[in-house]
């Protein structure tokens, strides 16, 4: 190999060195991101089922109160798929409006009222 080869074929491979520390530099950054999002899942369910309990002690709920809420919360967007979809909803001009808007891109009116939990 003459060095002018020798010289380009050191520089591919310290781009390909450079390329593969950014790749598992950002992989790492995504393992943080995933292990803060279970903390957070993990947090989240605790309180909901601190809060269930607390609601159930005080009210006399039951778990099957409970199931036949989640069933109607289900259904309330026409699926049974353990998920509860937004849908947009209707704005006085007509138009329909995304669930995470806050204006009409049509006539600029506020958007629909919503249930606070459509905004999570
Ligand atoms: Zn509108």
């Amino acid at each position: 190999m003459d060095l002018y080869h020798h010289h380009r074929f050191k520089q591919a491979q310290s781009q390909v060195n450079r390329v593969a520390g950014e790749q598992a530099f950002a992989r790492a950054a995504q393992r943080d991101d995933i292990n803060a999002l279970h903390d957070r899942l993990d947090r989240l369910t605790m309180l909901c089922e601190a809060m269930w309990m607390l609601l159930k002690d005080e009210t006399g709920y039951t778990e099957e109160d409970l199931e036949a809420r989640l069933y109607d919360l289900d259904m309330s967007d026409g699926s049974r798929d353990q998920r509860k979809r937004t849908v947009p909803q209707r704005c006085g001009c007509g138009a329909m409006v995304h669930p995470r808007s806050t204006r009409c891109v049509f006539c600029g009116d506020e958007a629909p009222e919503r249930p606070a939990f459509d905004a999570v």
